[in-house]
């Protein structure tokens, strides 16, 4: 068990009473964001708050991909990048905040990042990244040993159940599709990040019972690539990938009219930053795009060699010892620049 006793019964404390609940997660959500902030709004509202009058919303800063938007519920998500006054007045509103799957309100974004540092009510955090600590939220649930936020999410309500805090618990097919995607995504459909691992598969045991359809939850997130997409994973392979062999480094960096060439759409990058540790001898793999305002930058990296000091020294950011993130607001030529003159000392075995 991760999730530990005094935390169960802080957010048993916290839930009740609670009508008005909005749900956030990070900026550009990925799998685990849109998987645990819906997955556990299909579980309060299943549960917790069946049988009362309540309203829980689910806010993401940006709007998920495509290839997310079939999750059931993603229909109902309010964006808050489109929907200012909306998201202000949710959060005035609400008589609990969730913050899933971040723990720095920088990656809320810029619509709820101030919303939520000034916030006066009480703020619920469930998180698997280390570092937390820029924002003091209420109840701060972090276990960045978990694989997952969909993880941290579904052994919560287990724990409520076993510890008698809440009655009753259905996991609908609904939740458990959310979860599962939130586990499957965060794990590389269960190739990596497994700590726990007895307890993740007793969780996919699970949420199978629930009736979830794994192949059809596999094929709607990782076969539903455009053509576009498909070729400019090719041209990054082809094309943009550099090895730096004494140093087991890969790098691809990618301009804004690169991207134009291809038709980017959130979401067409997802995954082809693993792809050099496919190479035998590449170890460390770092993805940057342009963006509207600034350089994003990805890190991936295999076995005991952390990549999120490296993000976070140099590159503004920070993540998982194997999966870091960071950018930069020099140009792109810059950027790679500051890279090459840096990593040597980091990427160094
Ligand atoms: P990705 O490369 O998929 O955007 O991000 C990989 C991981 O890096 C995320 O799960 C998150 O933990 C972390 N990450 C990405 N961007 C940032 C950032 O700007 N700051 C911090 N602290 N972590 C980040
Ligand atoms: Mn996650």
């Amino acid at each position: 068990m991760l999730v530990n006793i005094e935390d169960v019964r802080r957010l048993s404390d916290l839930l009740s009473d609670k009508r008005r609940v909005v749900i956030t997660a990070h900026m550009s959500p990925d799998g685990d964001a849109m998987g645990a902030a819906l997955g556990l709004k299909h579980i309060l509202a299943e549960n917790v708050f069946s049988n009362d009058d309540f309203s829980l919303t689910v806010i993401m800063p940006n709007a998920a991909p495509n290839f997310l938007m079939w999750l059931p519920g993603a229909e109902d998500i309010v964006v808050a990048e489109n929907n200012t006054e909306k998201t202000a007045h949710l959060l005035q509103e609400a008589e609990l905040i969730c913050v899933l799957d971040y723990c720095e309100s920088k990656r809320a974004g810029t619509i709820l990042q101030p919303l939520l540092e000034n916030t006066t009510k009480p703020v619920l955090m469930i998180d698997h990244h280390i570092n937390p600590g820029t924002f003091a939220p209420t109840l701060s649930l972090s276990y960045p040993q978990a694989p997952a936020t969909a993880f941290i999410v579904l052994e919560l309500f287990n724990r409520l159940v076993e510890e008698g805090l809440i009655s009753r618990y259905v996991l609908s097919k609904d939740a458990a599709t959310c979860l599962y995607t939130g586990l499957m995504t965060d794990t590389g459909n269960f190739a990596f990040n497994n700590a726990n691992m007895p307890q993740l598969y007793r969780m996919v045991a699970q949420l199978l019972e629930a009736g979830i359809e794994k192949d059809k939850i596999y094929d709607n997130v990782y076969n539903q690539f455009s053509v576009d997409r498909l070729r400019f994973t090719g041209y990054c392979l082809y094309h943009k990938m550099r090895i730096f062999p004494k140093y087991n480094t890969a790098l691809i960096a990618l301009s804004s009219d690169e991207l134009r060439r291809f038709n980017f759409q959130s979401g067409d990058a997802e995954g082809i930053v693993n792809m050099p540790l496919q190479i035998a001898s590449v170890h460390y793999s770092v993805f940057m795009r342009e963006d509207t305002d600034k350089i994003k930058i990805s890190f991936r990296s295999q076995g005991d060699r952390p990549v999120n000091v490296y993000a976070h020294e140099i590159f503004n950011g920070g993540g998982h010892a194997n999966a870091a993130g960071g950018d930069s607001t020099l140009s792109l030529q810059d950027t790679v620049k500051r890279f090459e003159d840096t990593f040597r000392k980091y990427f160094t075995k």
